[in-house]
């Protein structure tokens, strides 16, 4: 009998960026301005919880950080440690109760936690602890989180956090906020980033700070400290810090993507500077499949740098011949078919001056379902171009990722069913070239096997999404029309 898997139904998407502070008497401005920075990984809700004399004070709301956290809200969150979250999830889970961060008043005392990744397992706990007379809020996978900590038989907290990671897998960069500590957490692999920063003397001496990303820290004038280990609990408190090691390591599996789309190019992510892995990319893809061409066209904004790097690479001139506008959200943000089709015309026009004529090459990170290279090869041909070349940063998208980046199913993944000429087809393009894996892996500088690859091969680090994913779901060749003949 084929089992039901426990990840299959509560399969969970969430793209967020967390942010804390302990020892700061702006505790929730300066988280305010942390989530602002972080913006880019996740615009549907945002919330703080701030500590205050044994209490903890809570704002979550739908929305941007900065419309959600206006002065007058900010003065309801004092205290001088708090943790924020800036979510994005997929259609179908959307709503204030999934917001974050989760406050609770359990058998541990009040605790917040702030969450980025999926916990492959949540599923089956969830199961296992309504069955065990569990209730549970909403359907985000971090409250098992907190049901797991206050169910915990240790004595102190540490413990019970400890407990409680040890039954969890998948992928966590975690934020705990209790009456008088501060938790940073991430996972034994290490999929998420999560970094340590500093403000030195403060009234109170140092202020630390825990964000997703570098860039966070730059806002606020703060130093980088380093990366929270794969596999570290980092226990904040006003005696100072303390690393502990909660579990056994086991492979580090970086998330590659960070590197490729995901984080700002500004920030240092698992110790390597993104803009230069994105260059690097470029560069890299320049080499690997080079063109004859009068100019690099970037797809604004994260095809820039790997557009940049082309260029150098290749000596032919980088031009903006799209002009991005910034005041709609990301594409892929919207929520259905119709309007993600419309938006590639809000947010992107060629500039027709430069393009007439010219034989275009158009840099992206990445192809997912193909929608916005089909529109964006139309549109740079209607403007005048007399070819126009698709280069793509990375490998091709091949399968979901279940540890925290909403990619599609994998049928509405392009490349999962189809061969780079029939996707090039499917654009219109002159040419297609997609980096290599091994491209890929040496402009993230990946010498001894650290980085998750999963969306570009279908292999899975965790034995959970690897069984769901031998058993499941399968991939879908492009509708009849446009379907062409496989390269034999
Ligand atoms: P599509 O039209 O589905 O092929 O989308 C491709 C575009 O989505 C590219 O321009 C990427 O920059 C962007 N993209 C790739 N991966 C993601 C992701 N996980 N979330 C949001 N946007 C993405």
């Amino acid at each position: 009998m084929k089992t039901k898997l426990a990840y299959a139904d509560d399969h969970f998407h969430d793209e967020c960026g967390v942010f804390g502070v302990f020892g700061h008497p702006e505790a929730a401005n300066l988280t305010y301005l942390g989530l602002y920075a972080l913006q880019h990984r996740g615009q549907e809700s945002a919330g703080i919880v701030a500590s205050s004399g044994g209490d903890l004070n809570m704002h979550r709301a739908m929305g941007e950080v900065e419309e959600i956290f206006q002065p007058r809200v900010l003065a309801k969150l004092p205290g001088t440690s708090a943790i924020g979250h800036t979510r994005y999830s997929t259609a179908g889970d959307k709503g204030l109760l999934n917001a974050q961060p989760i406050l609770v008043d359990c058998s541990k005392g009040k605790i917040a936690v702030a969450h980025n990744g999926n916990l492959t397992n949540a599923g089956e706990w969830r199961r296992k602890l309504e069955h065990r007379g569990s209730i549970f809020q909403a359907n985000s996978d971090t409250e098992v989180i907190v049901h797991l900590i206050a169910r915990s038989q240790a004595r102190n907290f540490s413990g019970a956090l400890g407990d409680a990671l040890n039954q969890l897998e998948g992928a966590y960069s975690l934020l705990v906020l209790t009456p008088d500590e501060l938790y940073a957490v991430r996972d034994p692999r290490g999929f998420r980033p999560l970094v340590l920063g500093r403000i030195p003397s403060t009234e109170n001496g140092d202020a630390w700070l825990v964000a997703s990303e570098t860039c966070a820290f730059d806002l606020l004038n703060a130093q980088y400290v380093r990366e929270i280990q794969p596999g570290e609990m980092l226990r904040i408190s006003r005696s100072g810090l303390e690393s502990i090691h909660f579990s056994p390591p086991k492979p580090h599996q970086y998330c590659i993507f960070e590197h490729v789309y995901f984080s700002r190019p500004d920030s240092i992510i698992f110790g390597r500077s993104v803009n230069e892995s994105r260059e690097m990319l470029g560069r890299l893809l320049a080499r690997e499949h080079p063109v004859e061409a009068d100019m690099i066209v970037p797809i604004p904004d994260s095809g820039v740098p790997a557009a940049i790097g082309f260029a150098l690479e290749s000596k032919i001139p980088f031009r903006m011949g799209l002009i991005r506008n910034h005041y709609i959200g990301r594409t892929f943000i919207e929520p259905s078919q119709a309007i993600r089709n419309f938006g590639v015309k809000l947010k992107l026009n060629p500039v027709r001056e430069l393009i007439k004529g010219k034989r275009v090459v158009l840099v992206d990170d990445s192809i997912v379902r193909g929608t916005t290279s089909r529109k964006l090869v139309r549109m740079v041909r209607e403007a005048g171009a007399t070819e126009v070349h698709m280069r793509i940063s990375c490998p091709p998208t091949i399968s979901p990722c279940y540890y925290g980046v909403d990619t599609p199913t994998r049928e509405e993944l392009i490349a999962s069913a189809n061969s780079p000429e029939e996707i090039r087809k499917y654009l219109g393009a002159d040419s297609l070239g997609y980096l290599s894996m091994a491209g890929l892996k040496q402009a993230v500088n990946d010498t001894k096997g650290d980085f998750c690859t999963s969306c570009y091969t279908g292999v899975y680090p965790t034995d959970l999404v690897q069984l769901e994913v031998r058993e499941g779901a399968g991939a879908k060749k492009l509708a009849e029309e446009v379907t062409v003949q496989r390269e034999s």
